[in-house]
């Protein structure tokens, strides 16, 4: 019988496994030194399955079925996002890279008085770059990351929800350096106005602050220099488009908050200019100009819905001739396109909204 791994070897395993079946895919030349793994796709799912087993087995009090969903749905791979592929935001990102990333990248310079926190909300309209944001922190801090939306923990029968939330935690503290992102958090950490819901949304938010407090108390062994909790490094990130909706409890543990605002004009270029830069257009830097002054108040995502859809206008136009078009006489994306689009592509965020959320910023946010 072979020696059980810990759970670090585990998650080298796993990750050189998503490296192999990348490299697989693309080239079968691959020298067997460079990706040690080179199992099939059944043996590396059996092994990646008998790990897993493994490390339920080790979790006291976890229910298993619920541990096997933690695994299954939650733990992503692949895909990744670096710092670069997101315009601006440039004290959002250093306040992310203080906070979380170089704490779990060198752990012992963040100690005592430096000691990292357990929690960071983004908070700001919709589309700004959140989850992006989340995604580039779980990408540069190498750390174990468990994007969960509310309503993946949120189970129609009475006590699975609470049961996947213990789950969740305790395989983030095995598997740490951990991050769990949590979407949407204002739907399961909503304040008593919305208490109307249920009894089942209560509990899953006791449980939540209950398991989230449990993060804290490992600190304070790690400060005292207890060994076991060196591997408790495990950080609670959430996005929310609706703050003001946050429970005070849930609110206050949230150490910082961070405002992840409209973007601003420079930002705007910048994520124009790189959308369009494997594109044939005509844009100019006057016409940039022009769209920058035409796109105030987008978000992020309004941006790229845009340029989507005035990328779409050269084949538009062409209608049934677009099959027998040849690549090269299609005409370039020109800012007629732009200004089409700009005709049904609005602005996701009111006024009005805007105001809310920097109101919300003033009185909650952290500065930074
Ligand atoms: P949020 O989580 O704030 O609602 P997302 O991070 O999901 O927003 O962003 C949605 C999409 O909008 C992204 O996939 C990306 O295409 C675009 N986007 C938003 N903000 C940015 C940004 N700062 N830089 C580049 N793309 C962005």
């Amino acid at each position: 019988p072979t020696p059980k791994p810990t759970p670090k070897q585990v998650l080298a395993v796993k990750k050189s496994f998503n490296k192999a079946t990348d490299v697989s895919e693309k080239s079968s030349i691959t020298s067997s030194e460079e990706h040690p793994s080179t199992l099939s796709p059944k043996e590396h799912e059996n092994l990646k399955e008998a790990l897993e087993d493994d490390i339920i087995e080790q979790l006291r009090g976890v229910d298993k079925t619920a541990a096997k969903q933690i695994f299954a749905e939650i733990v992503v791979h692949g895909d990744e996002v670096h710092w670069e592929d997101i315009a601006g935001l440039e004290s959002a990102k250093n306040s992310l890279k203080e906070a979380v990333v170089y704490p779990f990248l060198r752990p012992d310079l963040f100690l005592g008085l430096r000691e990292p926190v357990r929690g960071m909300l983004l908070f700001g309209p919709p589309g700004t770059g959140k989850t992006m944001l989340a995604r580039a922190v779980a990408t540069e801090s190498k750390s174990t990351f468990f994007s969960i939306s509310a309503s993946s923990l949120t189970s129609k029968y009475l006590g699975e929800s609470e049961k996947l939330v213990r789950a969740l935690f305790a395989i983030a503290k095995k598997l740490s350096p951990s991050i769990i992102f949590v979407d949407e958090i204002d739907s399961i950490m909503g304040s008593r106005s919305n208490e109307s819901e249920n009894e089942s949304s209560r509990r899953i938010k006791n449980e939540f602050l209950v398991q989230w407090s449990s993060l804290s108390a490992a600190a304070a062994g790690y400060q005292s220099g207890d060994d076991d909790s060196d591997d408790q490094r495990v950080l609670v990130l959430a996005a929310t488009n609706l703050p003001w909706q946050i429970d005070e409890a849930a609110r206050r543990r949230f150490v910082r908050r961070q405002y992840i605002p409209l973007p601003e004009s420079e930002t705007r270029k910048t994520q124009l200019v790189k959308l369009m830069m494997h594109q044939t257009h005509t844009l100019e830097d006057e016409d940039f100009k022009a769209l920058l002054e035409l796109t105030e108040g987008y978000s992020g995502s309004d941006i790229t819905s845009l340029a989507k859809d005035a990328a779409m206008g050269p084949l538009r136009e062409l209608g049934d001739k677009l099959l027998f078009t040849p690549r090269d006489q299609i005409r370039p994306i020109s800012l007629i396109d732009f200004k089409n689009s700009l005709n049904y592509i609005k602005p996701s965020v009111s006024k009005d909204g805007l105001e809310q959320y920097e109101n919300w910023a003033l009185e909650f946010g952290s500065s930074g």
